[in-house]
């Protein structure tokens, strides 16, 4: 026994999602914003209720940017008495805590004291501030928004939360407010195994993703040589596809093709983040597919089934339901992979595919702090205690994330061989539920600890 995984938890490492706080005065519609952002489609990660009864906070993501939003409604006080004392309360708290502060003010009744009073305070920190204007519902009170200038915090962004009006234009200039991800997260790169049976459209898909006007950086054989490895830039990102039908077809490998992809599947699959398993959406799922599944599971890669050829395939929501049905009856070791219906030929979906990859990427380097992995453990074995028949009790104890890419969880537990196959299955969902470790397999580790 040795190392930092057998010493008890010492506390969070820094999270590495950064915070974005919703203050105001009471009544500015702070909640109806928090909720109306969480509800952007495909905005919300997780809900996390609040650890603190003070506070609302979710996970979110937008453009393939994660953080943490909070809102501080909670700490509104019943009485006018105190207003200044808890608002600046609430205001410090914020600025202790943000990276991005959205500032909201109330368009219909204008520029009040309590709005100056925040302002002074926030003027003065370094923290970047979003000034936004909510119930700007007609042009009247559009002009109306001008007003709030006079904040020193720069121009007020006129919207609705409550009818949904400008929320897009906020996101899109929260997320260029948002600090830069650290350094060694921002440049790495993410690598992409493409990878399937032949004749399913690997190369052809490769061609389409290369295709376009994409940003070629590098190109080089990988390091087996029977895959290509071709770096590029999608969406300012660098990405690295790992080619395995680069090599083209080389004349008398024909005989024992099968077997030949498998073991370059495989080669490439323990290299990549992410698997794109390539499917011919007029064919059935293989055993060969199974197999590739099997090893993105068992080596806790990404994957996406790219379900390729979609365009001779009449597209509705049945084709697709029924397709992935199949898909999932099939390959139940990886229920977690989502689907992408994508056309090397047309070009259909192949930008959802990177973004879906991208998305992928960051949440196999997501990080839960040590606190909310025990809360949340707490919470799944109250819902549903381990089972111990005769013996004596399993006792779950504490866990911590470990490592990310793949995320990595330890347990400790006072005796880990009392774990039933089934318990530890279901805590996983749980966690990847509650997270939403969506698209990557996650590694579970119970540890003895008396
Ligand atoms: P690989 O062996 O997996 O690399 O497959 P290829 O890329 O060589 O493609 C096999 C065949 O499928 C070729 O005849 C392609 O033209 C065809 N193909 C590939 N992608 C598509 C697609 O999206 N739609 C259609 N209709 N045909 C495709």
């Amino acid at each position: 026994m040795h190392g930092r995984d057998t010493n008890p938890p010492t506390g969070d490492r820094p999270a590495r999602r950064p915070v974005v706080v919703i203050v105001g005065r009471p009544n500015v519609g702070k909640s109806t914003l928090f909720n109306r952002l969480l509800g952007q489609r495909s905005a919300i990660v997780e809900d996390v209720p609040g650890t603190t009864r003070d506070r609302l906070q979710a996970q979110m993501a937008y453009a393939n940017r994660r953080f943490e939003l909070i809102d501080t409604g909670g700490l509104e006080p019943d009485a006018d008495e105190g207003y200044s004392a808890l608002i600046r309360e609430q205001v410090t708290g914020a600025v202790t805590s943000a990276d991005v502060i959205l500032l909201v003010v109330d368009a219909a009744a204008g520029v009040t004291r309590i709005d100056t009073e925040i302002a002074e305070m926030l003027r003065r920190v370094q923290t970047p501030i979003l000034l936004l204007a909510n119930k700007v519902d007609n042009d009247t009170r559009r002009d109306a928004a001008v007003e709030f200038f006079e904040l020193g915090l720069g121009e007020p962004m006129p919207i609705s939360a409550y009818h949904d009006l400008g929320l897009r234009e906020a996101l899109e200039r929260l997320t260029d407010l948002l600090p830069e991800s650290p350094p060694q997260e921002a440049v790495a790169e993410l690598r992409l195994a493409v990878v399937g049976r032949p004749n399913v459209g690997k190369s052809a898909l490769v061609n389409a993703i290369l295709g376009e006007d994409r940003v070629i950086v590098s190109e080089q054989s990988g390091t087996t040589r029977d895959a290509v490895d071709t770096g590029f830039l999608y969406r300012d990102r660098p990405l690295i596809l790992i080619d395995t039908a680069g090599i083209r077809r080389r004349g008398r490998i024909e005989r024992g093709v099968e077997k030949y992809s498998v073991m370059r599947a495989r080669q490439a699959i323990e290299r990549c983040d992410v698997a794109v398993l390539v499917l011919d959406a007029t064919e059935k799922v293989a055993a060969q597919d199974l197999h590739v599944a099997g090893f993105v599971a068992d080596a806790y890669k990404g994957m996406i089934i790219a379900v390729n050829k979609w365009d001779l395939v009449e597209d509705s929501e049945e084709s697709r339901e029924a397709f992935a049905s199949n898909v999932l009856r099939r390959l139940q070791f990886t229920p977690w992979a989502p689907l992408a219906f994508v056309s090397a030929k047309t070009g259909l979906n192949i930008n959802g595919l990177l973004d879906l990859s991208l998305e992928i990427g960051e949440t196999r380097s997501l990080r839960v702090p040590t606190s909310e992995v025990n809360s949340v453990l707490r919470e799944a074995v109250a819902a549903n205690p381990p089972p111990s028949p005769g013996r004596r009790p399993l006792r779950i104890k504490y866990g911590t994330q470990a490592e990310v890419r793949p995320p990595t969880f330890v347990f400790f537990a006072n005796d880990a061989s009392l774990i039933h196959f089934s318990y530890r299955r279901y805590l996983e969902n749980f966690f990847r539920r509650r997270f939403g470790f969506e698209g990557t397999a996650i590694k579970f580790e119970f540890r003895s600890r008396e």
